[in-house]
């Protein structure tokens, strides 16, 4: 069976433009719970670290900028088909290719201010999970 948990971080622009609350309740009224929830800042170390993956890409140095330019909350999610669904709830990477009604169709400023995380795979849910959260923090 499926891993039913996924990773989810809001971005620092989710934080700058006051649309945490508005965005939690999109995550809750889509069926998904909160299993750990912290709101915190990435170090560079930390930011460089979770987006290792793509330290070859061009964007790699103003991601890794931007998302240590100011707080963000970071949480693990739980519903059937966690990853699956939650990657359909923020929509395209890009917002002017979301779907309506998608968060980043909603809230995201760009393709790279684009509001939202989500993991892509059951396994790196777990492993960004991990990265952001101990044992004793995930009910
Ligand atoms: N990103 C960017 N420019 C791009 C592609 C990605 O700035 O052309 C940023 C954007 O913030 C994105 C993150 O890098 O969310 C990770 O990229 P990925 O392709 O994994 O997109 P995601 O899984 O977040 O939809
Ligand atoms: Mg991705």
């Amino acid at each position: 069976m499926a891993n039913n948990r996924t990773f989810t971080m809001l971005k620092p622009d989710s934080i700058e433009n006051g649309n945490i609350g508005n965005i939690i309740s999109m995550i809750t009224e889509a069926g998904f719970s909160i299993k750990a929830m912290k709101f915190t800042r990435l170090s560079e170390q930390q930011a460089k670290e979770f987006y290792a993956v793509h330290s070859e890409r061009p964007f790699y140095n103003e991601l890794v900028e931007y998302m240590t330019s100011g707080p963000i909350i970071a949480a693990i999610l739980e519903k059937n088909n966690a990853v699956e669904d939650f990657r359909t709830l923020i929509g395209n990477t890009d917002p002017s290719l979301a779907e309506k009604n998608t968060i980043r169709a909603k809230y995201a400023e760009s393709k790279g201010r684009n509001a939202v995380h989500g993991s892509d795979s059951d396994e790196n849910a777990r492993i960004e999970s991990e990265f952001h959260f101990s044992s004793s923090e995930i009910f």
